[in-house]
């Protein structure tokens, strides 16, 4: 059974309100992620299929679960929203894991709840199968990210555009704190809720915070480091994540919120794909300044906990936020540089990066395709005697650059393409890809859909059967644009 270790509901009662999940008529699970619910120590081993599709689509909830909705603000494309809130989700309860870590578990589609704001609370089975697919895609490939344990049809039909199937997406997040949770206090001028938030997200996800001198700053500096750390790991991925509001960005450095998101294909540092970002806020190239716009949200709002005096508090708190250009510049440095097989980066190895990525850009190149091309180049340059003759594909300069590069290294070129083979995934989750599983779906065949899950787990690992999730879309399965969840 699921043994639940509730903390929220400790909260005040304004953090959340308790909702019943909806009555549906057919549930039924079309995934259910074994080694997560092994990783997290749940037993359901002796439940039938019936009884877990009854508790994965809220239709029975197991004992001790709480059943929340939480609370929650936001900056929504900049435009600040007071009240917002899990108008279609609820958290079934926390769970302690056998590795010691806590998690919440939460419906998503599961009916509306007072945060609803005229919305239904449910999902199509489109962005259960979108987020199932990539956020499971984004953990094998070794980044932040809540995680897919279960995927429902709830045998209803959904009106959005035309009547669609219904579904149920179950998520594991290390927890569901959002910066938007800190702004829904702040706007209230409720700092002693905002207090009682601060210290427990202290206390569940950064408590060396305790001992800082001002635990708040710490907490701050924590939080902006494992946001500029995530999305240096989203931009040597090519990943966009599309809605990158305030109530969609987790305090735990986590990639929350799956919903126009998308893994570019053609290389464009500017590439958007939200339909509904018309202006690109969240294109690619945009994503740590947005990051930082938001973190100075969060900083606004711990400005009563810091000091008595506003000025000097907001003082400390720009101080902590400065430095996270540095930090992300750094970690991006990291990130890229793995993919070229270097080891140690410095500061000059940008160069190598940039020179790599504009002629990615300037010939319309595929991203994941051409850096895959590079390692498989790498480890074929190992075993051959005579590499590199016929190479002058306008990467010359770069490539100079680069083999002199790793060639200062104290490692081998077999590390190097070791390395680079371990670095460079020839799997993402193609747009092109997650429609065709969506569009299976809604024809009643899940099989492309768990094909490409099977395919995901090992990102790195070329495996001949999974050929067709390799390819660059044709121009006719180009997915020019990706719209919003529900
Ligand atoms: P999201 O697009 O997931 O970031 O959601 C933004 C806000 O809209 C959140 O408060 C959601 O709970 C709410 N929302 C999204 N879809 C629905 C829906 N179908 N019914 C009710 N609320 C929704
Ligand atoms: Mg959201």
């Amino acid at each position: 059974m699921i043994t639940f270790d509730n903390t929220y509901t400790s909260l005040p009662e304004k953090f959340y309100v308790k909702v019943q999940p909806e009555a549906v008529p057919h549930p039924q699970l079309f995934a259910f992620n074994d080694e997560l619910a092994r990783q997290l120590g749940l037993d359901l081993s002796s439940l039938s299929e019936e009884q877990r599709a009854a508790i994965f689509t809220g239709q029975a909830l197991p004992e001790g679960a709480s059943s929340l909705s939480l609370a929650y603000a936001g900056h929504q494309f900049g435009q600040f929203n007071p009240q917002l809130g899990d108008g279609r989700a609820l958290l079934l309860g926390e769970v302690v894991a056998p590795n010691g870590e806590r998690y919440d578990i939460q419906l998503k589609g599961s009916g509306a709840t007072p945060w609803s704001r005229g919305g239904d609370g449910k999902s199509w089975v489109g962005p259960v199968i979108r987020e199932y697919i990539v956020s499971e895609a984004m953990h094998h490939l070794g980044v932040p990210t809540t995680r897919a344990l279960a995927a429902a049809t709830t045998g209803e039909r959904v009106f959005r555009e035309s009547p669609l199937p219904g579904g149920i997406f179950t998520r594991v997040a290390s927890s569901h704190i959002r910066i938007g949770t800190f702004e829904y206090f702040a706007a209230r001028r409720d700092t002693e809720s905002l207090k009682i938030l601060a210290d427990y997200a202290i206390d569940r996800h950064y408590p060396q915070c305790r001992r800082a001198e001002n635990p708040y700053l710490a907490f701050l500096e924590e939080v902006g480091q494992r946001q500029a750390a995530l999305v240096a790991k989203w931009m040597s991925l090519g990943f966009i994540h599309g809605v990158m509001n305030t109530d969609n960005m987790a305090i735990s450095g986590e990639t929350i919120d799956y919903g126009p998101c998308a893994f570019m294909d053609i290389f464009s540092s500017q590439k958007v794909f939200s339909s509904i970002d018309r202006g690109g806020r969240y294109a690619y190239g945009n994503q740590i300044r947005i990051a930082q716009w938001n973190l100075a949200q969060l900083a606004n709002c711990l400005v009563p906990l810091v000091d008595a005096d506003s000025n000097s508090s907001v003082k400390k708190l720009q101080q902590c936020i400065s430095p996270l250009m540095d930090i992300y510049d750094e970690e991006w440095l990291k990130a890229m540089a793995a993919r070229f097989g270097i080891f140690e980066p410095r500061s000059e190895d940008a160069e190598i990066v940039q020179a790599f990525l504009s002629n990615l850009e300037e010939q319309g190149l595929d991203f994941t395709i051409e850096f895959r091309r590079l390692a498989d180049w790498m480890a074929r340059k190992c075993s051959e005697d005579s590499p590199d003759a016929t190479e002058d594909d306008g990467l010359k300069s770069f490539r100079e650059m680069w083999l002199r590069r790793v060639g200062q290294q104290s490692q081998s070129l077999e590390q190097v393409a070791q390395q680079m083979q371990q670095s460079n995934p020839v799997y993402i989750p193609r747009n092109h890809q997650v429609e065709r599983a969506i569009q299976a779906a809604l024809a009643g065949d899940f099989s492309v859909f768990e094909r490409m899950n099977d395919c995901l787990k090992k990102p790195f690992e070329k495996r001949d059967e999974f050929a067709e999730f390799e390819l660059a879309p044709e121009p006719r399965e180009v997915v020019t644009a990706t719209f919003c969840g529900t």
